[in-house]
């Protein structure tokens, strides 16, 4: 444990820094069930045994409904508290992206909207099954084409299967302020890694030429650093894309084969076993990483008591390797503003848990977000146990929004991702933007 805390990045591996016991709080009262029924809600979780191979809804914690549903038929059933608000920026502040008036007097010297350039012969290249190995060569290839002047890159754990956790840092690793884009928390989800090494490219193409809101990049990332952690479970991802033959150790081979057995003799899964592990949620362990933080665990609306493709919390808060290499990184001793959390599906945000610590942020962040997507629902989560969640409730709380990108059933097709790009593509910058406001 370290005697200090000191904002230790870009020193290389910071997985050595163990931060035992994050903020405990089993003892912070349920998360009323404003929600009845809703995907986020503990009830429908804890009635959904019988939907392990996710048909969406039921199983889905943060995800709403299935193809075709989305965020209206989500929306019918859960509290959204922004539906006037969102639309209404006047009552939040000063706006990104939004506030002419913002925009205008940051616009002198400014360079172009890098939202409206492209990359020409990007390093990053969309793929139906966007790999861990892909990401690898991927990050490799970025700082021989871009450099490392602008670009860390950082391991801050390692998965359960020995698959490196990447955080890499676009901008001043010293900035006086932090935020935080992860995804694939959840393995089927991994176009968000193609998402975010795709945001990570846009950042160094255009580091020293584009703007956003009117504010050069490299002014703004020399102010804030932007941290992508864009494969938070790598091992599921492989298990999704690749099938059992992905897993090197034979004793998770051999505990995914017993989630396997597990769900089906209790009426979880009808699917053959290749069918079952594309729909993985989990880590290799069988852990459902978005339940096992430390935020309202020990009443964490989990959906399952046992290890399974997904909805099993784990035996204790952070307990997986791959959600403490999370807890450690936003432990570094950084000042953390914001962090985005992409997951799939629905096209909308969740913004908000009972008892959130930094309502107020929350909201504005997910509001900005929701204009700049085009229009994703602003949505409450219920539960617990979530990476969000525990951002939000946690001792030096930050604010912090799940974004559900997509429409159809994960894993989603590539012919998804043209949207998924047109409505995210900004994502990082909106968030660093956000930082300069706190
Ligand atoms: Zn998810």
């Amino acid at each position: 444990m370290r005697k200090k805390r000191i904002c230790a990045i870009g020193i290389g591996c910071l997985i050595s820094m163990a931060v035992p016991g994050a903020a405990v709080f089993a003892d912070a009262p349920l998360p009323s069930m404003e929600a009845p029924g809703g995907e986020g809600s503990a009830p429908a979780e804890e009635s959904s045994s019988s939907s392990a191979e996710g048909t969406e809804a039921p199983s889905e914690r943060e995800e709403p409904a299935g193809p075709g549903e989305g965020a209206a038929a989500a929306g019918g059933t859960t509290i959204i508290r922004d539906s006037q608000s969102r639309t209404d920026y006047s009552e939040i502040g000063p706006g990104i992206g939004l506030d002419k008036n913002a925009e205008s007097q940051n616009q002198e010297n400014a360079g172009t909207d890098f939202t409206t350039l492209t990359v020409s012969d990007p390093v990053i290249k969309p793929a139906e099954k966007y790999s861990y190995e892909q990401m690898k060569t991927d990050i490799e290839a970025l700082k021989n084409r871009y450099g490392t002047a602008h670009m860390t890159v950082n391991t801050i754990g390692t998965s359960a299967d020995g698959r490196e956790i990447y955080d890499i840092i676009i901008g001043n690793a010293n900035a006086g302020k932090h935020v935080l884009i992860q995804g694939a928390m959840h393995a089927r989800e991994y176009m968000n890694p193609l998402l975010m090494m795709k945001q990570i490219e846009d950042a160094l193409a255009f580091y020293d030429t584009g703007s956003y809101n009117g504010r050069n990049l490299s002014d703004l990332l020399n102010q804030v650093a932007v941290h992508f952690v864009p494969m938070s479970n790598p091992d599921g991802v492989a298990l999704s894309q690749f099938g059992l033959d992905a897993i090197q150790s034979a004793d998770l081979r051999d505990r995914i084969q017993n989630c396997y057995a597990s769900d089906t003799a209790a009426g979880r899964t009808s699917l053959d076993f290749d069918t079952y592990l594309t729909r993985w949620k989990a880590n290799a362990r069988g852990v459902d990483l978005n339940y096992n933080f430390d935020a309202l665990w020990n009443n964490a609306s989990s959906t399952w008591l046992l290890p399974s493709s997904s909805g099993y919390k784990g035996i204790g808060p952070a307990s997986e390797p791959e959600a403490q290499a999370l807890v450690n990184l936003i432990n570094n001793g950084c000042t953390w503003v914001a962090v985005l959390n992409y997951h799939s599906m629905g096209n909308v945000i969740y913004w908000d848990i009972e008892g959130n610590q930094v309502k107020a942020k929350s909201q504005h962040l997910a509001q900005l977000m929701s204009a700049a997507t085009g229009g994703y629902q602003m949505l409450y989560s219920g539960g617990g146990g979530g990476f969000k969640d525990w951002l939000q409730l946690k001792d030096n709380p930050v604010p912090s929004i799940t974004i559900e990108t997509g429409k159809v059933d994960c894993p989603m097709p590539l012919s998804e991702f043209e949207n998924v790009w047109a409505q995210n593509r900004a994502g990082w910058a909106l968030a660093a933007d956000f930082a300069l406001l706190y």
